[in-house]
Order: structure tokens, then sequence, then C-alpha cells
């Protein structure tokens, strides 16, 4: 048995929804279980639904209605009228117009997760239904009965032991009469609430039903050829990796590179389970594997974090930075839910580089000010070079200066902000 997964971009719209449709009925006779992101930006649509009624903003209500109307274009084009997918995609939308109704009685994530889902629930209705409709026997299956968490909203943790017997006690009949549609990203507590995996988690959510079933391969879909050594947002003469190890595919999702969840790899490597990153507009190409190799990166690869902020972090009585202050600061990291993507220590300054999301960053800053003083540097650039020689350095510093730099053996990370005019 195998697992697809099909991110946003690849069921978008209803021309879209055609085409993952034809991938899937090419391999129909092969046993599939196929995972399904949030049509487009439906995801980026819900949260910011959440985060006004969360405020006391806008309008909630309307703006998840102004979503429903999107869907209804999809829906008339892809089904006749009268199709028994119009109410179930209208009754998905119930409980969130509940919610959104009655006075805020819960906390941000826990909302978040309530609403949010509601994108993967219908991507994956509309999609099963479509199969359906077009002759290949689908079957819809809740992920939230598969996938068990602990109530870290927003980002959950897997229960792995709980999931696994879910997963191989129903799966491996239903795969044998149906090809399974379910959703990404969403998952459920032992107590029934919904929980979410992290944002762009349904490569995750692959990997788990993957991992679960000793399945023979993962494909992940993508609107990229496969896995490149850069951003084509970056550089025009990418080049895409035909094979990969594990090792470099964890380090470089690991620094950032935005084509796989980073958290997708673990559980296929524990069970080598080959990953395959390939183009649903070319889906005859070969793409990428990631699988056990001792292959090295062909080329080198580049991956560039936008939008960071340094904070220098220093104890208010000149005390050295060691364990208990670099423990404690790294606690409060973990609290704020802020990702550190680089450090660096010396005798009483501690740097880290994150990601500037916002809220939270803030408020790290403040409790970390109770106790140190904080020096902030925002608006950088975190480039990471896998594999790194001197031309390439010098490629990616056009215009820019280093303020920080670390290197090893295969990965040089700069911390650059732009040159300034004199
Ligand atoms: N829909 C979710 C997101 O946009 C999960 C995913 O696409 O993987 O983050």
């Amino acid at each position: 048995m195998q697992v697809f997964k099909f991110g946003g971009a690849s069921v978008k719209d209803a021309q879209s929804i055609q085409k993952v449709a034809e991938i899937i009925k090419s391999h129909q006779n092969e046993k599939t279980l196929v995972v399904v992101s949030a049509m487009g930006k439906t995801t980026d649509l819900l949260v910011s639904i959440v985060k006004n009624f969360y405020n006391g903003k806008g309008d909630p209500l309307n703006e998840l209605s102004s979503i429903k109307q999107g869907f209804e274009e999809v829906l008339s084009s892809l089904f006749p009228a009268g199709h028994a997918i119009f109410d179930d995609v209208f009754n998905s939308f119930i409980e969130a117009e509940w919610i959104l109704e009655d006075p805020l009685a819960d906390s941000y994530d826990y909302l978040y997760d309530q609403i949010v889902c509601i994108g993967e629930l219908i991507s994956s209705r509309i999609l099963a239904a479509y199969l359906n409709l077009n002759g290949i026997k689908a079957q819809w299956i809740d992920a939230r009965d598969f996938i068990i968490t602990d109530d870290t909203h927003r980002e959950a943790n897997v229960d792995w032991e709980a999931t696994e017997q879910r997963i191989k006690e129903q799966i491996p009949s239903l795969v044998e009469q149906y090809t399974l549609v379910t959703q990404g990203f969403i998952a459920s507590t032992t107590e029934n609430h919904t929980t979410t995996l992290g944002r762009d988690g349904s490569d995750y959510s692959a990997a788990i039903f993957a991992a679960c079933q000793d399945a023979a391969q993962v494909t992940i879909w993508k609107d990229v050829p496969g896995v490149l050594n850069a951003d084509p947002k970056w550089f025009n003469d990418t080049e895409l990796i035909e094979e990969l190890s594990y090792r470099d595919a964890i380090e470089l999702t690991y620094y950032g590179a935005n084509v796989i969840h980073p958290k997708t790899i673990k559980p296929l490597q524990n069970k080598q389970i080959p990953l395959y990153v390939k183009s649903f507009l070319e889906p005859q190409e070969k793409g990428t594997v990631i699988r056990a190799t001792k292959l090295k990166l062909p080329v080198p690869s580049f991956i560039f974090k936008v939008n960071q902020i340094l904070l220098h972090i220093q104890p208010k009585d000149f005390s050295f930075i060691l364990e208990d202050n670099l423990s404690h600061i790294f606690r409060l990291c973990y609290e704020h839910r802020t990702k550190i993507n680089m450090m660096h220590n010396t005798a009483i300054n501690f740097a880290i580089s994150l990601d500037d999301t916002g809220e939270n960053v803030c408020n790290l800053i403040e409790t970390l000010e109770k106790r140190y003083c904080i020096h902030t540097v925002s608006d950088l650039e975190l480039i990471t070079i896998r594999y790194y020689n001197q031309e390439t350095i010098d490629r990616v510093l056009v215009d820019k200066e280093i303020i920080k730099e670390l290197k090893d053996s295969y990965t040089c990370q700069m911390l650059v902000q732009k040159k300034r005019e004199l």
C-alpha cells in the first residue's frame, strides 16, 4: 500500500481537482491512501477569521460566508446540481458558525484548531465525492479517528501507540476495497477535541499514516518538479536533486527548506519508507526520491529564511551565560513557541535568531527582559548553504553584509542584512 499527499496548490480550484483525480485514476489498481490539504489559501483565510474573532475585530461570520461562496463556485463546476456534496460541504461550516455566533469562551489555540480544521474536512470531502463521480471507488475517512495527539493545540504531539493501533486495526481492510481519502494537518485528542499538527503539517500526516502501516512508499505531489537545490523564488537556475538521503533531507528541512514539512522525514526513516516528491503537473517525470543512500547532495543547496530577528541576551548582573541561564532561556522560547534558527554564545552574551512572528516574539522579549538585558536587530535574512564553497558564499552575499556566521564541514549559516547605502 502507498500514501499520496496533495498540497493546497494541487487542489486550489476545480481544474486542479480534475488533474488530481486523473493522477489517482492512473493508480486506481494500487492500494492507495490519499492525504489532502485545504484548497489553495483556505487555511490562511480561516486563520484570519479566528484572529478577528479572538480580537473582536471585523465580521468573522461574514468572512466565513465569503469562503462558503468560493466553494459554491468550485462545486458547481465539478458536480451536477443537487449532488449530496453541496450539503456535505455546507454542513462542514455549521460547527464553526456556532462557535463564531457564541461569545468568546476558549483559548486562541483551541479555537484555531476547531475552526481551521474545516479547510481539510471540505477539500477531502470534495475530492472523495469527485473520485466517486468519476468511477473511482473512494471512501472518505476522518483523520481524527486515527491520528491521536496530546492537547497542545496548533502544534500537537502524536501519541504514536494509540495512532498505530487505530490505523493498523482499520486501514488495511478498508484500503483493500477503496481508494481512501483523508485530511492532512488535523488530528484529535482522546477526548475528541480537534487538534492540528502545525502549519504545512499535511506532509507529516502522510508520513504518520505511512509509518503506522508500513507503507511501501509515500509520494508528495507538488507544483515543483521535485526537491530543488534552492527555492525558484530566489534563483532562476535551480537544479533538481534526483536522489537524497534521509540525513540530507532532514538537515535541509530543519534549516527551513519548505519543500517538505520538517517532521515528515523521521517516521519514514525509522521504517525505511522511501519518499517521492513529484510534480502533479508532470506526473510522468521522475521527481526526487528520498531514501537510505550514502549519496551526498550532488550540488550545494541554498535555503533562505527572511524576516529574522536577532536577540542578544545578556544577564543583568554580568554573570556568565552558563547552563542555568541557557536552560531558562530555552524554556521560555519553548513556552512562547518561538523557533530558534541559529544560536551563538560568548561569556556574557547569548545570541539567537528567530522567525519574527510578531506577538509571541514580543511576549518572549518582555518575559526575558525581567532577567536579562535584551538588544534586538530585526529585518534580517538567514541564509543556509549545505555543501558550501567560497563561490556559493560569494554568490549569496551580493549587496548583503554578514551579522553572524556559523560553519561546520558541511553547512554554512549566515545571518545577513542588506548593505546600507552610504
Ligand atoms: N492547510 C494547512 C496549512 O496551510 C496544512 C497543509 O497545507 O499542509 O498549513
